[in-house]
């Protein structure tokens, strides 16, 4: 019973991989040192090693088969700067909206962390083409369009 949901499990990483490669030309995502989160016990119960590794191994293996870059990128205030503006918002792992008090941008805490990975990703990239902010959706809103579709 347990290797078959750990079968299921492996399955769906690799079914969404597979379509956030298909309708993206960049993914990125954070370089999270997930061995040591799952250590910490607050956030244990959210995060799964394997399923983050076995999505990011899929999500690079489908990268390189269908020419698709895949970035990632340091986790380092991903989820604390501004998208918008790029102060630093000081929130807790219970903060799910950030609000920032700068410039007055409000946003899902999730995708305002998205933005800040996918700039510092297309910043690595540099001048590779005429990749801009806008023309990418973060990479949560596409894994949940992906569900939708896909009925998983
Ligand atoms: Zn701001």
């Amino acid at each position: 019973m347990r290797s078959a949901i750990s079968r299921q499990r492996k399955e769906y990483c690799k079914r969404v991989a597979y379509c956030v490669i298909q309708s993206n030309d960049l993914v990125a995502y954070e370089d999270l040192n997930v061995k040591g989160m799952v250590k910490n016990r607050h956030l244990a119960k959210s995060i799964s090693d394997v399923a983050w590794s076995t999505f990011r191994q899929w999500l690079e293996y489908f990268g390189i088969k269908y020419g698709k870059l895949t970035i990632p990128v340091a986790p380092h205030n991903t989820s604390q700067n501004c998208s918008n503006c790029g102060k630093k918002v000081v929130k807790s792992l219970s903060t799910r909206t950030h609000i920032c008090p700068h410039c007055k941008y409000t946003e899902d805490r999730d995708v305002n962390a998205a933005k800040n990975i996918l700039k510092k990703a297309l910043s690595t990239v540099g001048q590779t083409g005429s990749l801009k902010l806008g023309e990418f959706e973060p990479l949560l809103m596409l894994e949940q369009s992906c569900i939708e579709k896909r009925e998983l």
